[in-house]
């Protein structure tokens, strides 16, 4: 298959706790709109802090770029210190939400069980839900890759209908590459998307593995962004670090983009 199998790329900028003041939050969405908007073959989203979710909104409105949560829970109100719902955010002006980043994994206690109930939430909300998967560095090095991010993606498909799974755009996200400057190589990246892939097809169907988005996240930058984006089954994007400079992260966006030319 050629890059992409016809699947619009997406690049998403995940600000984590960065740049969540309104005022800062508003000056990078508003770069992000000015330099990004124009690559139109790849879709653009960013993920700011709660705090800015809406003033960056309204900073985007009726620009071409997404805005989505870092997190969600998967109840819709009630007695839930800290946490925040799914239609929160929809109301808020979010289009997505990043659900199972490693960070909230391994900081904050999400397990397989959790990340699949705050995916099934986000969609019964109308939010597209960025599922994450990923290895740690000492599973990769134990040869279970493949079998860790398998058993991620199944059960965060699990509670899904097959009108549900359309709306999923997964992430693998090595953990050992987040936020270390060591990117996977391409056909690294390539081996585990295109197992994924497998497995998806297996879980809902050909016509749904093949629609389905599989992002690459760890370490991206504008100089690996394109040769990863080529590899056949690599989506497009999730960013992290790289995301907070405007002009770093459209570079980014056009290197994606022009592997779909
Ligand atoms: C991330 O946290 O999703 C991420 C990929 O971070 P970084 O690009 O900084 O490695």
């Amino acid at each position: 298959m050629s890059a992409g199998g016809g699947r619009r790329p997406i690049v998403a900028g995940n600000w984590k706790m960065n740049a969540g003041a309104p005022a800062e939050a508003r000056a990078l969405a508003r770069e992000v709109r000015r330099l990004c908007e124009r690559h139109r073959g790849a879709a653009v989203a960013v993920a700011p802090p709660f705090t800015a979710i809406v003033p960056v909104v309204e900073t985007l409105e009726g620009a071409e770029v997404s805005v989505a949560g870092q997190d969600c829970h998967w109840e819709a109100k009630g007695a839930f210190t800290g946490a925040v719902a799914p239609k929160m955010l929809a109301a808020a002006g979010c289009r997505m939400v990043i659900v199972g980043h490693s960070e909230r994994r391994r900081l904050f206690g999400d397990t397989d069980e959790s990340v699949a109930r705050k995916t099934r939430a986000a969609i019964e909300a109308g939010l597209v839900p960025i599922a994450c998967v990923g290895e740690t560095l000492p599973e990769r090095e134990a040869g279970e890759a493949k079998a860790v991010t398998e058993r991620q993606l199944r059960a965060a498909l699990g509670g899904l209908g097959p009108a549900q799974l359309a709306d999923v755009v997964l992430a693998y996200e090595p953990v050992w590459a987040i936020g270390t400057g060591r990117t996977a190589t391409a056909a690294q990246a390539q081996e585990i998307h295109a197992h994924l892939r497998a497995v998806a097809a297996a879980v809902g169907g050909a016509t749904f593995a093949a629609g389905l988005r599989i992002l690459y996240g760890g370490s991206v930058t504008a100089a690996n962004a394109g040769e990863l984006a080529r590899e056949a089954d690599v989506d497009g994007c999730l960013v992290g670090g790289a995301s907070l400079e405007a002009e770093g992260f459209s570079k980014i966006v056009a290197a994606v983009a022009e592997t779909r030319r």
